[in-house]
């Protein structure tokens, strides 16, 4: 086995005891170059060594290996169900095979016992970096597809094109590229290195999180995070550190990680989107999980993990 510098990049920040789901490298070439090619994707389709999936309403269908890892239930080409589908080429891996997912209106019947149906919520905490990728974009171009099937130029209905990454428009001849909407999540910190955590008006009682929302037209990053941190807690905001990013196709996000320094300390909420927001210590929140006040945050969201970045260890799992 040869050590190459490559396998050694994580895109995991340093000191992070969980790693950020979604983020890892995946070993898959998108290929781009390919999508127009249809000569190219004919072979590549019928090639014996090609796997395809089903996606169905940001589902896919799971199954545990003999050797306990989770996988994506894959088939060969000729045994996908291809009537009334769409046709996304995802990319190629270091061997060379090709990987489709096929989007339908629903999921094929269960392969065998265990293969299961399960959105990227729960699939994304247990596929391989591989498999987690290939889901991730193939639900990313299923939402895409579903919200975007007319021209936002005339309003005439679109066509899928370059294997699902292009709807084109038939009458006014636009082309449509599928969307991805940064969004800023940040922890921020005081001059007590206490953490900065609220909770939104829908969550339950005891559930509190980082703050987070959209980048604005016009807006840096940085100016996002301070923004959104003062209207959503009254609290001012001074040097930003990126730490990581994580696609979030629910349905087209891509969250921008930060840790942040406050300027400020007094809290004043807005009540529209944060009900309540507190200054934590390492110890507050300890306590505050023990005592189940504050309920550990959990799943693959990349707060959780900027939490850790800050609490020094892994934070308590859930226990319901
Ligand atoms: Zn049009």
């Amino acid at each position: 086995m040869s050590t190459t510098s490559s396998e050694a990049i994580t895109d995991q920040p340093i000191g992070l005891a969980t790693p950020i789901g979604l983020t890892a490298p995946s070993g898959i070439d998108r290929a781009a170059h390919h999508r127009l090619d249809e000569a190219w994707l004919a072979a590549a389709w019928s090639h014996p060594t090609t796997r395809v999936f089903v996606v169905s309403g940001g589902q896919a269908l799971i199954d545990d290996a003999p050797d306990g890892r989770t996988e994506l239930v894959m088939t060969p080409a000729f045994e996908a169900p291809v009537t009334e589908t769409h046709r996304y080429f995802l990319g190629t891996d270091e061997d060379g095979v090709s990987y489709f997912a096929l989007q339908k209106d629903a999921l094929p019947g269960r392969m065998d016992q265990s293969a299961r149906p399960a959105g990227l919520r729960e699939a994304g905490l247990l596929l391989s970096p591989r498999d987690a990728s290939l889901m991730t974009h193939a639900v990313a171009l299923e939402n895409w597809q579903r919200l975007h099937r007319f021209c936002s130029r005339c309003g005439e209905r679109t066509v899928i094109a370059a294997a699902g990454h292009i709807r084109r428009c038939p009458a006014c001849g636009a082309e449509h590229y599928p969307r991805t909407d940064p969004a800023v999540i940040m922890l921020v910190t005081d001059e007590h290195d206490r953490a900065l955590l609220g909770r939104q008006v829908h969550w339950p009682e005891g559930r509190f999180s980082t703050l987070a929302g959209f980048v604005e037209p016009g807006e840096s990053i940085e100016q996002s995070v301070r923004r959104e941190v003062f209207e959503e807690a009254g609290v001012t905001v001074g040097p930003v550190e990126y730490v990581a990013s994580q696609p979030w196709p629910f349905p087209s996000s891509l969250m921008l990680g930060f840790m942040a320094k406050a300027t400020s300390s007094e809290i004043n909420v807005d009540g529209e989107e944060i009900h309540e927001a507190r200054w934590f210590s390492r110890e507050d929140l300890a306590a505050a999980f023990d005592s189940g006040e504050v309920l550990p945050p959990y799943g693959i969201s990349i707060a959780a993990r900027l939490i850790e970045l800050w609490y020094g260890k892994p934070l308590p799992k859930p226990t319901h």
